[in-house]
């Protein structure tokens, strides 16, 4: 952990004297030196990057008559008696009474337990700054182990903001403090290069980087301090938009792609065949993506949108598109079922006119796939859907000119990836309905434009959301029961499998954890007798699930008992009904979804059930969690789920394995509240150097180069 913070971003050239041991530093000995190491500090410029994790404000300097309870603050005062006074179990506390520079004692005290080193530096009618928080104790203030320094010695842990840093067991705050105080202010502060030009530091106003450096460890003022901390989190996220935007600039400049373009009348004329009128943001996404596909450079679009916004006819119209420019394109699903429901909304969707679709599948027989294989080779079919193999197994298409890749938070970088080594250059479009929080997504992926389905189709009604106590199951059974009898279906979704699977933390907390197997079981013979119910998990083979969901689908079975086997995209419209048992145990995102599998007919009702023994949790309160927007009371959408889910469990979910190491790179940029404006100008800036010299080539970027191949090399995590 502590190694890998020595890379920086904004590392640079360093200069022989900041590539020295620390031991070179004065007051630095061996011993300390051992107790550095342990931290990630060998060189001086480790020391000098080793950043302050928050500051003590002691710069409230008062005389000892205006000392005030409860404040962090710094007294001067002269030292009056001296007592050492035995204590009753614990160690002897050295008590000092405070007397005002005149020498006149007060009631106020400073009082160290244990510490019998204070004794030896200090005298009767020293004058002292004293730091702390005082409080109350008999007649007077009483500081409780202060940090205290002569009031003839320069002012490094009183009298000032004071940084406290992290540390290691037998390393002293106060020497850290002091060698860092010597180190800030040593000539060798000038020799850090500074990475940003200088034109960009003047237009952002940012102070240069010794300046920067100086402040954040020592700041005379809080906002010196919060323009260094700005400056320092600046050159992180800078160093990341370069790199991205780099990298966005040579696909533009080397991939060329087919350009699809169809006229207004075209595109009208196919939305007025469609079953219904589509939404706004439906109308946004298509405009924004025909702008992509109508251009030489390959498309690289994420469409992000609530399970149920209507993502899959947006990308049938791309794909129509494609079609009618004479090219192909690919449909890709995360499951095969999925993949089964697409090909029957696009054979549905281009019953009159539009690509012929193929389906590939794992049951496809070999002979079939070879034929399939043919005839999209001969041009005969136009368009094909199947799950990730499609990419991977090296199908080769002709003329494929757009692949969509639904579902598909996360793993986008490495399909896209994968075609463009095989030399080919689609158009990719890729859905998700787990967004990723804004601000995030900007810093790690702005390489990728992203359309929002922001609004449902007209109609869809909202999923009742309750939060229950597993005490209220026997009341919930009878209440699912009457609903299937009236046609419905519903979901009972289990946190794990089978209940002999033991889950790591049950030595800690014994919670309720049902599984699938044995709560199908119990229903079935009990709360859910005279029910069909039926039972899928990810330790069942694939066709074996495939057959059961089949069955429910097809209204054979009236519950599904399952895991999160279910949880992605698959449309079953007379679901009405979704029980999540051990709820707590799911993320937002996970929860968000399974919750989107019901309430698909808009003149049916739907409700999701969250059963746990937490009800009072962040993320089931969340979930049912009703906001005002637009005049209208409303659950929380995904978006806004995403942005609680940053809060609660931090940015570490939403980032793939390759950028999971990016945080640790990160010293002033937190990615759970990254300042979005800090983020833009970053931005722009990065954009405006990439513009004139987009592989870093000018002397003057050559830091920035340094800089960004560093961060390339340690993490390729874009
Ligand atoms: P998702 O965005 O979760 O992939 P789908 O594309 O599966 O959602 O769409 C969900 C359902 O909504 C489908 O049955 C689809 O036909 C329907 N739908 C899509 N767009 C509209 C619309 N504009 N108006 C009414 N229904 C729509
Ligand atoms: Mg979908």
């Amino acid at each position: 952990m502590a190694a890998s913070r020595t890379t920086r971003t904004s590392s640079k050239p360093s200069s022989s004297a900041l590539a020295e041991p620390v031991q070179r530093l004065r007051g630095v000995g061996a011993d300390s030196a051992k107790l550095l190491d342990r931290l990630g500090i060998h060189t001086v410029e480790d020391l000098l990057w080793h950043l302050p994790s928050r500051y003590e404000d002691y710069s409230k300097v008062v005389p000892l008559g205006s000392l005030r309870p409860e404040a962090e603050q710094t007294v001067v005062a002269t030292v009056g008696h001296i007592a050492t006074i035995p204590g009753r179990r614990g160690p002897p506390r050295t008590e000092i009474e405070l007397r005002d520079e005149s020498g006149v004692p007060s009631r106020h005290k400073a009082v160290w337990f244990g510490n019998a080193f204070i004794r030896q530096r200090v005298q009767e009618g020293q004058t002292v700054r004293i730091s702390g928080k005082p409080k109350w104790f008999g007649h007077g203030l009483s500081f409780t182990n202060p940090t205290l320094e002569p009031a003839d010695r320069e002012a490094v842990q009183t009298a000032r903001i004071v940084p406290v840093y992290r540390l290691t067991e037998g390393l002293k705050e106060g020497y850290l403090r002091r060698w860092l105080l010597s180190l800030v202010t040593s000539q060798r502060l000038a020799l850090v290069a500074d990475p940003l030009p200088p034109d960009v530091r003047d237009r952002q106003g940012l102070p240069p980087i010794a300046d920067a450096l100086r402040q954040v460890h020592f700041p005379e003022a809080p906002q010196e301090l919060f323009r260094a901390r700005r400056r320092l989190a600046f050159d992180e996220l800078f160093i990341l938009q370069l790199a991205t935007a780099q990298r966005r600039s040579r696909w533009v400049a080397e991939a060329r792609a087919r350009t699809l373009a169809v006229t207004d009348a075209e595109l009208d004329a196919w939305i007025a065949e469609l079953p219904f009128a589509l939404t706004g943001a439906q109308r946004r996404s298509l405009a924004q993506i025909r702008g992509d596909l109508a251009r030489a450079v390959p498309m690289s679009r994420l469409l992000e949108g609530d399970v149920g916004s209507g993502k899959t006819v947006v990308a049938a119209l791309a794909m129509r598109i494609a079609f009618r420019c004479g090219m192909q394109s690919a449909l890709m699903a995360p499951t095969e079922l999925l993949a089964d429901q697409h090909y029957a909304t696009l054979e549905a969707l281009f019953a009159r006119g539009g690509p012929k679709v193929a389906r590939l599948s794992s049951s496809t027989s070999a002979g079939e796939r070879e034929r399939i294989l043919e005839r999209l080779e001969r041009g005969e079919l136009d368009a094909v859907v199947g799950t990730h193999a499609l990419i991977q197994e090296g199908v080769s298409f002709p003329r494929l000119a757009l692949a969509v890749i639904d579902e598909q938070h996360r793993f986008g970088v490495e399909q896209r990836a994968t075609l463009r080594q095989k030399g080919t250059y689609p158009h990719v479009l890729l859905t998700t309905a787990t967004p990723i929080p804004q601000t995030l997504w900007q810093t790690l992926n702005r390489d990728l434009d992203v359309s929002v389905l922001d609004e449902m189709p007209a109609g869809r009604r909202e999923i009742r959301t309750e939060v229950r106590t597993p005490e209220a199951l026997p009341r919930a059974w009878p209440w699912v029961a009457e609903r299937v009898r009236s046609g419905e279906q519903a979901f009972v979704v289990c946190p794990r499998i089978d209940p002999a699977d033991e889950e790591s933390d049950t030595l800690f907390e014994k919670s309720w954890q049902p599984s699938a197997v044995a709560t199908f079981d119990e229903l079935r013979s009990g709360a859910l007798s005279g029910v069909r119910v039926g039972l899928v998990h990810g330790r069942m083979p694939q066709k074996e699930r495939d057959a059961v969901m089949t069955r429910f689908r097809d209204r054979e079975l009236d519950v599904l008992v399952a895991t999160t086997v279910i949880e992605v995209g698959i449309d079953i419209p007379h679901a009405t009904v979704m029980v999540v048992l051990g709820a707590e145990r799911f993320g937002l995102a996970q929860l968000h979804q399974l919750r989107g599998r019901v309430g698909r007919r808009a003149e049916q009702k739907a409700f999701c059930v969250l059963v746990s023994p937490k009800t009072d949790s962040d993320r089931l309160r969340a979930m049912s969690e009703r906001v005002e927007k637009d005049a209208t009371e409303r659950l929380l959408n995904g978006f806004e789920l995403a942005e609680r889910d940053l809060q609660i469990r931090g940015p570490g979910q939403f980032l793939g394995q390759e950028q999971s190491g990016i945080r640790d790179q990160l010293r002033l940029v937190d990615l759970t509240d990254i300042d979005p404006r800090l983020l833009d100008d970053a931005a722009r800036e990065a954009d405006k150097i990439v513009a004139v010299d987009p592989e870093l080539e000018r002397t003057e970027h050559r830091g920035l180069r340094q800089a960004v191949d560093a961060l390339w090399e340690r993490y390729a995590f874009v």
